[in-house]
């Protein structure tokens, strides 16, 4: 750890957000201890994030049924108190610097080999709904996740769409219908990681990746803070 770093945490300590005590460097929003107190995610598909199986698969028989555009799929959590807290909190509190956080401790709970690709492209607020909230809290999870800034430019909304928590299952699949293109130059033949906060139909992780490889993308894979 560096001086400004060692100066910052002895004057403002980082607590933790279960049992307030202080955070080591390495702890991420939780001490070790309340880590395993956190609703994590074991045994799903990695493939379409199938969350109702007993064991952790590659593929499930839901993975057979769908179209899914992405190759695999990650995630920290079951969205449960308290991370469905901390990503409200996120999302709608202004919360930077826990998102930020989201997408650190999100770090921990996937293998590496979900970095090993040629972009991380965070899922792209329209823009309406940017300027509305100022900030897409995707882009920081992703900034936290990766540890340096991801690529804003890559993959855009091309269509205003209603928030996909006001609405049903089928509603969703239409509302968010070929709202995302790609930079063709870009993806063309690359390995990317969309990242997103949560995951509960799955419709607009879908959607993207369809851009994605519509544009040439060779795989696409997803992470998410929490599922559903
Ligand atoms: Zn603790
Ligand atoms: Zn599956």
């Amino acid at each position: 750890m560096n001086l400004v770093k060692k100066f910052i945490s002895f004057f403002f300590p980082s607590f933790c957000k279960i049992c307030y005590k202080t955070l080591k460097d390495h702890e991420v929003l939780v001490c070790n201890l309340c880590y395993f107190k956190l609703p994590l995610l074991k045994n799903y598909c990695k493939r379409c994030g199938n969350i109702n199986i007993q064991y952790e698969v590659n593929y499930c028989g839901n993975c057979v049924n769908n179209k899914l555009y992405f190759d695999k799929f990650w995630a920290g959590f079951k969205y449960e108190k308290p991370i469905s807290d901390w990503i409200l909190e996120a999302k709608f509190k202004k919360n930077f610097l826990l998102a930020y956080n989201l997408g650190k401790l999100l770090r921990k709970t996937i293998p590496l080999e979900g970095l090993l690709v040629d972009e991380v492209i965070p899922i792209p607020l329209s823009t309406g709904r940017c300027k509305e909230r100022g900030y897409n809290q995707s882009f920081l999870i992703a900034y936290g996740l990766l540890g340096k800034k991801p690529k804003n430019n890559i993959l855009e909304r091309i269509k205003e769409t209603k928030p996909q928590t006001e609405l049903s299952y089928q509603e969703r699949i239409e509302n968010v219908k070929n709202s995302f293109k790609a930079l063709k130059e870009k993806v063309e033949g690359k390995k990317i990681l969309l990242v997103d906060d949560v995951m509960t139909t799955g419709a607009t992780l879908k959607e993207a990746s369809k851009a994605l490889k519509e544009a040439g993308a060779k795989e696409v894979w997803v992470c998410v803070v929490a599922k559903t």
